[in-house]
């Protein structure tokens, strides 16, 4: 066997899978013969655990990166692990990741062949949130439109790409749907991340995490995960016991945030800034991120009526502190609740850049969240007094500094 020559396109993101593939037939042999010459060219006995049809090239295990290292070197293609998820694996949790069943782009698949290409696999189709294609704005498919069957792409001994391994008939037929712009932003997301390797070292990760708490919610952990609606231990996880955020955390954070999961993986957040208005996209996740907790039956009749009441206040509130007032996220008061969620977001705006004493604004914000915090941690009733306790020396010297306190806790003890 002489020098291999393979067409990396690792801009278009093509899994490392696909790539042997395409290896194994333009030089006329199977995949599982491949995988033999090369285990036998660098002395590797196959082990039976990971037989050639379980083996999912593109994931974030150590043999797919081991595979990567292989193949570069029989290839001369550098950084062939930026076509599996390996580099990804201090800072992405694996719950979430890998689709359920194989997806591909019917589009991508007949454009490879008119391209007189062979039909390759593009690494996105194998990151379970990324539900459509960029390039064609079309949904994925993972139903062979001949035969019905699923998973019908890449899990057998011998494949050709692009042709369904049950009836054998080309899968790039068929009209997909069109993506919905949700599902865009999340395909484009998760195309930024695969664009380049992610430059935060592991050690950087809970750093990094206690920026996005910082920039979103204050530093304040409590707030953070009711806000964007991650469970408390999960943030605990990644601040204290090494966890990594799952793929929806980080479209969740990137989402929210207005940052870009490129520049999240890079540690680019000098300069990060939150958006002005809280995003209204929700995004398409099949899953709740709270996976087994089944989520409260709201009654947004009285929610609205409780939001009414706050736009009344002689002080207007902002809608964090209204959505947090009101126990529901923000993104769900805008969803559901939209006319009094905007009013009172606009009320606040206006509020804010007409106050003639913003410092009192942000004194009663201060004392609002403490209130919150105190509130979160259990206790039930809590007095001025406790609250002027727990304040700043600076905070405290603020003239007339109970009154404010027992303004605002007459506000937030309803
Ligand atoms: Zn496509
Ligand atoms: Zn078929």
């Amino acid at each position: 066997m002489g020098q291999f020559s393979v067409q990396i396109t690792a801009s278009s993101g093509s899994g490392l899978g696909a790539n042997q593939h395409r290896l194994a037939f333009s030089h006329g042999m199977t995949a599982q013969k491949l995988v033999d010459w090369v285990l036998e060219h660098f002395e590797q006995s196959v082990c039976d655990k990971y037989g050639w049809h379980q083996r999912k090239l593109s994931s974030m295990s150590p043999e797919a990166e081991q595979w990567a290292a292989w193949l570069s070197e029989l290839t001369g293609v550098a950084s062939l692990d930026r076509l599996t998820l390996a580099p990804y694996r201090h800072v992405l949790g694996t719950p979430g990741l890998a689709p359920k069943s194989d997806r591909w782009c019917p589009h991508c698949f007949l454009e490879d062949k008119e391209n007189g290409e062979t039909p390759y696999f593009r690494l996105l189709w194998d990151i379970a949130p990324a539900t459509v294609c960029l390039k064609h704005k079309t949904e994925l498919v993972s139903i062979c439109p001949h035969c019905q069957k699923s998973n019908v792409r890449n899990r057998s001994a011998i494949t050709v790409p692009g042709y369904c391994t049950s009836c054998g008939n080309f899968l790039g037929c068929g009209t997909p749907a069109a993506a919905a712009p949700e599902a865009m932003y999340v395909s484009r997301q998760v195309g930024k991340m695969l664009c380049s390797r992610p430059q935060l070292a592991p050690e950087g990760l809970v750093p990094l995490i206690k920026t996005v708490i910082e920039t979103m919610a204050d530093g304040k952990m409590t707030i953070f995960a009711r806000r964007y609606e991650f469970s408390k231990s999960g943030v605990s996880h990644w601040l204290n016991n090494g966890g990594q955020p799952s793929i929806k955390a980080w479209l969740t954070i990137a989402l929210h945030g207005g940052i870009d999961m490129e520049k999240l993986f890079n540690a680019e957040v000098a300069d990060w800034v939150m958006p002005e208005k809280p995003v209204q996209l929700t995004l398409p996740m099949a899953e709740s991120f709270r996976s087994g907790v089944r989520s409260r039956e709201l009654d947004w009749e009285d929610i609205r009526s409780k939001l009414r009441v706050i736009l009344d206040r002689a002080v207007p509130i902002s809608i964090n502190e209204a959505a947090d007032e009101v126990g529901v996220g923000r993104k769900h008061l805008y969803l559901q609740a939209n006319t009094e969620a905007r009013a009172i977001g606009d009320r606040h705006r206006r509020y804010r850049a007409g106050c003639s004493n913003q410092r009192i604004a942000d004194l009663r914000q201060k004392i609002g969240e403490l209130l919150e915090e105190r509130l979160a941690e259990g206790y039930a009733g809590i007095s001025a007094r406790d609250v002027w306790t727990a304040l700043d020396v600076e905070t405290r010297s603020v003239s007339g500094i109970f009154e404010h306190i027992a303004a605002v806790l007459a506000e937030r003890m309803y």
